[in-house]
């Protein structure tokens, strides 16, 4: 666990120290950051378990409405540490359109669309 906290410190170092607004460049489409999102979290979870959402919105993050359902509802760990977000239809959507009608907060698929 510590090893994981200090991967994902390293990380957060790495992507804060790069620019990514030249002036002219051009932004990824919605539709790729969707897709490169859904394939790292298939690698993470591949991996190992994923964090469970109440130690996600421990650490700073708002979770969507349906992480939020889950997290609160009583079902077992292994649900608890789920992609949610993949089983919904925000993930299809997200992947195939540029602007998906997604309008609840705080869904990582609902985020790509803003830039
Ligand atoms: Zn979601």
């Amino acid at each position: 666990m510590a090893e994981r906290k200090k991967k994902d410190r390293d990380f957060e170092k790495l992507a804060d120290s790069v620019k990514l607004t030249k002036p002219g460049a051009t932004r990824a489409p919605a539709r790729l950051k969707a897709r490169v999102y859904s394939a790292l979290m298939l690698a993470e979870a591949a991996h190992g378990k994923l964090r469970d959402m109440a130690e996600t919105k421990k650490a700073g993050r708002e979770l969507c409405a349906f992480e939020e359902l889950v997290r609160m509802a009583p079902v077992n760990r292994k649900l608890k540490s789920a992609n949610i977000c993949r089983l919904c239809h925000a993930r299809v959507l997200a992947e195939m359109l540029e602007k998906p009608p997604i309008y609840w907060p705080h869904c990582p698929y609902a985020e790509f669309k803003k830039g």
